[in-house]
Formats: structure tokens, C-alpha cells, sequence
């Protein structure tokens, strides 16, 4: 059949937003390669390469997440988070902020971390069988901490002020007679809300079970509002949860690390900031691979933003600016276009796009599978792979494996 006369229609546009170096690279050969041949859609493209956000004074990162706040699901590049260095290279006016954190700000939303599995690539925790996915509240804590060392004897207090000219509280924090060191942090209850909103959306929208984690033993005044609010946004939504058979758990911080490492997965761990620090980083080396793990940013009101978790791959971009043959690996990337597109068609109520991407998805896996894989992959997968594949190896291994699947109706 010829691609270009039965290619499956999406119905709503879709944000599409380019971004940096290798990753850039990547995405280009994958529309080319696996999108364009087969999905009809119109994007509304965004360009957040590193230049265009000079052009715009990062104007174009703005009009991205008001476009996604308008058409409800984007799909993005990874992008350079400039540093000095980088400010040089490009010769930028200024080191312009993440544009994950204008983006994440702008919707209010919280970042899901999931791991792609494939059979030859076991986890490193053997009870591991489905994606254990991470959501990070990304507000406050000790990210937006004061602090101060303290040299001589003295009395620390916390006092709040307020604005309305009652009188100030003050409470004891510690009577210091020796050198130590002090903190304060704080968080909003509309935040904590907001967290908790868009992490049952996530798991709504993934028919996964959600846990909730802190430390209200200890803290019972911090943990526990995060652990009542989470529970008070749940049983606004019971009715969802039951019609979707999944549930809500609180569990206290050290029990559900312990209950992770027994678990089989399938579920989503909800993290206060710091905790989802880690643990992200602990169950992203646990499940195997950067190349392997995805990123959702979702807002309390259900926008959806898809993209690869790992940043630009600048070390391979070099090789390729040298005209080097390079080996990387677009997995990530490619699962950001499905999840893009399926969350598309479940919107837009259009199942052959739903289909098309549970295709794409299913001959990603199995080329890996079949141990045709780039560099990250060959040296860990079972059996290691005698040799790797370049990048656009990769990508033609799954363009032919998945036009067989669309030529024959072939479901995921
Ligand atoms: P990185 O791009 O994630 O890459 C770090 C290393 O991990 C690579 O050098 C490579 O290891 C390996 N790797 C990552 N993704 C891979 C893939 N798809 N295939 C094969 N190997 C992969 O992190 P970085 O080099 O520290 O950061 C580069 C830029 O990305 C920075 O400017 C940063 O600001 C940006 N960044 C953006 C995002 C985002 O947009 N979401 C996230 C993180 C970082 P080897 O070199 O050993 O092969
Ligand atoms: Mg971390």
C-alpha cells in the first residue's frame, strides 16, 4: 500500500516543539522516518533551539506552553539549559532559563518519570516487571530553602509576621551554644493541590494505582498537610478512581522504599520535592538506561507535554559535527511522539491514532528486542549485541519492522 494515500488522519493539531544538538538531530530523521510516512497531522510547530530562543528573548517558549495550554498535548526536544559556557559558544545576551521549568511553570504541572521495558534488558531489582513511574512535586522544600550557619552562641526563632498587623508568633527552632547550621522552608497548600491534582490525572489517564509518601510521624504539621490535602483532592475524585479500578495509598516514606523493592510495579510513587530527587535517579539506574526512560508534564487541569529524559547528548553532537558516525540511542524520543500522538487520539476519540502509535511503540521494542540496538543498549542487553547500530540504523530497523506492522493491520 502507498503510505501517502492512507496515511491516518489526526484530527486536532499538535505542538510540536524542536529543541537542541543531538536531540535535534534525532527528531528530524524521526519525523522523517517514522511519522511523516504514516500520520497525517498538523503541527503546530515551535522552534526552541538555542538561536530561536535569542531571536525571541525566549518569547517563543512562552507562546509554546500558551499553545499547549490551548490544544492540550505538545511534544518536545530536549533542549540546552545554558550555562556560562554556553552563553559563549552561542554568543547569547543572557543564559535564558530551562525552558522545561517556563513550560512547567506556565502549566502548572508536574513532571512523570516512566521507564520503557524490553525483555533482553532485566531491572537491576528482580521483582521489577512493569514501569515504576516517578512524579516529582517540584515546589518549595529545601529547593527554595534559607539558610545559615551559626558561629556563635544565640537563640534561633522562626517568626511570622502578619501582613494585616496582627502580632507576631515566634517559636523556638534552638538555643544554640555551639557552632551548627540552621534552615527554614516552606510550601503552599495551592501547590501541594495542584501536585496532587495532576498526579490523579496521570494515574487516571494510565489506569495505575498512586501512592502518596512522607514523613507525618515526624512532621506533623508539614508532612501532614501534604498527606491530608493529597488525601482530600483522592476523595474528590473516588468516583473516578472506582470507575477506573485504580486506588489511592498513603504510605509513610520508608515503607514504601521498602514495599518498591518487593513490589512487581505498575504504579505511580507521588514524591514530595526532595524525595522524587532521588528516588527518580534511583529508579531510572535501577530500570537500566537514560536512552529507555520518558518524561510527561502534566497540569491539574489534564495538558499533556511529552519528551525523552535525558538532555541534548552534546558528546555525540560533536562527533557528528565532525562527520563521525554516531550511535544513539532515540528511544526516549520516539515514545515522546507516541505518547503525544495516542494521548491525541484518546482525546480526539480517534482509535486507528491510538493504534498507529501502540504500533510504533511495539516495533521499537521489538527491534531492541532482536538485539539491534545503539551503544548505550549493546553492552548491557542479554545477549550483548555484537555490534551496535548507528543512529539512523536504528531508526530504519524500526521503520521497516513497523511498516510491515501498519501494512498488514497489525495491532500492538
Ligand atoms: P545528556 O544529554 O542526558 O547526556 C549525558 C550522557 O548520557 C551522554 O553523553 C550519553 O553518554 C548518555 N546518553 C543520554 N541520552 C542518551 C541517548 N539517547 N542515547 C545514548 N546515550 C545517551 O546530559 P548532558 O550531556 O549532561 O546535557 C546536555 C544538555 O542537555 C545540557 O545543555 C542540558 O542543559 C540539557 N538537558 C536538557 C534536558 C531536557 O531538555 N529535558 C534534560 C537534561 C539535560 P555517553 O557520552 O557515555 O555515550
Ligand atoms: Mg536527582
Amino acid at each position: 500500500m502507498s503510505p501517502a494515500t492512507s496515511r491516518i488522519r489526526v484530527r486536532t493539531p499538535l505542538v510540536e516543539m524542536d529543541g537542541d544538538e543531538m536531540t535535534r538531530v534525532l527528531w528530524a530523521l524521526v519525523k522523517e522516518k517514522l511519522i511523516e510516512p504514516f500520520v497525517d497531522v498538523t503541527l503546530e510547530r515551535y522552534d526552541l533551539f538555542l538561536p530561536e530562543r535569542e531571536r525571541t528573548d525566549d518569547q517563543v517558549t512562552v507562546e509554546a506552553a500558551r499553545a499547549i495550554q490551548r490544544l492540550g498535548v505538545g511534544v518536545k526536544c530536549a533542549t540546552i539549559t545554558p550555562d556560562g559556557a554556553r552563553v559563549k559558544e552561542y554568543g547569547l545576551k543572557r543564559a535564558y532559563p530551562s525552558p522545561n521549568g517556563t513550560i512547567r511553570a506556565i502549566l502548572d504541572g508536574t513532571v512523570f518519570r516512566k521507564p520503557i521495558l524490553v525483555r533482553n534488558l532485566a531491572p537491576m531489582v528482580r521483582s521489577w516487571s512493569k514501569p515504576i513511574t516517578i512524579g516529582r512535586h517540584a515546589y518549595g522544600d529545601v529547593y527554595k530553602l534559607a539558610e545559615t550557619a551559626i558561629t556563635e552562641p544565640g537563640r534561633v526563632e522562626l517568626t511570622f509576621t502578619p501582613a494585616g498587623g496582627g502580632a507576631p508568633r515566634s517559636l523556638l527552632v534552638h538555643e544554640f551554644k555551639d557552632p551548627g547550621v540552621v534552615m527554614g522552608i516552606h510550601n503552599l497548600d495551592k501547590s501541594i493541590r495542584s501536585f496532587a491534582r495532576a498526579c490523579l490525572a496521570y494515574a487516571l489517564s494510565e489506569k495505575v494505582d498512586v501512592w502518596f509518601a512522607a514523613k507525618d510521624t515526624i512532621s506533623k504539621i508539614y508532612h501532614a498537610r501534604f498527606k491530608d490535602l493529597f488525601r482530600e483532592e483522592a476523595e474528590a475524585r473516588k468516583a473516578d478512581l472506582d470507575k477506573a479500578g485504580i486506588h489511592y495509598e498513603y504510605f509513610l516514606i520508608d515503607d514504601a522504599v521498602a514495599r518498591t523493592m518487593r513490589h512487581e510495579g505498575g504504579f505511580l510513587w507521588a514524591c514530595m520535592n526532595y524525595d522524587g530527587d532521588v528516588m527518580s535517579d534511583m529508579v531510572a539506574s535501577g530500570f537500566g538506561s537514560l536512552g529507555l526512560m520518558t518524561s510527561v508534564l502534566v497540569s491539574p487541569d489534564g495538558k499533556f507535554e511529552y519528551e525523552a529524559a535525558h538532555g541534548t547528548v552534546q558528546r555525540h553532537y560533536y562527533q557528528h559535527k565532525e562527520g563521525k558516525p554516531t550511535s544513539t540511542n532515540s528511544t526516549a524520543t520516539i515514545f515522546a511522539w507516541t505518547g503525544a500522538l495516542a494521548k491525541r487520539g484518546e482525546l480526539d476519540g480517534t482509535p486507528d491514532v491510538v493504534r498507529f502509535a501502540r504500533q510504533l511503540e511495539a516495533a521499537v521494542i521489538e527491534t531492541i528486542e532482536a538485539g539491534l540496538v545503539t551503544k548505550d543498549l549493546a553492552g548491557i542487553i542479554e545477549p550483548k549485541a555484537a555490534q551496535a547500530q548507528t543512529s539512523e540504523g536504528f531508526l530504519d530497523a524500526i521503520a521497516a519492522r513497523l511498516s510491515e506492522k501498519v501494512a498488514a493491520g497489525v495491532g500492538a
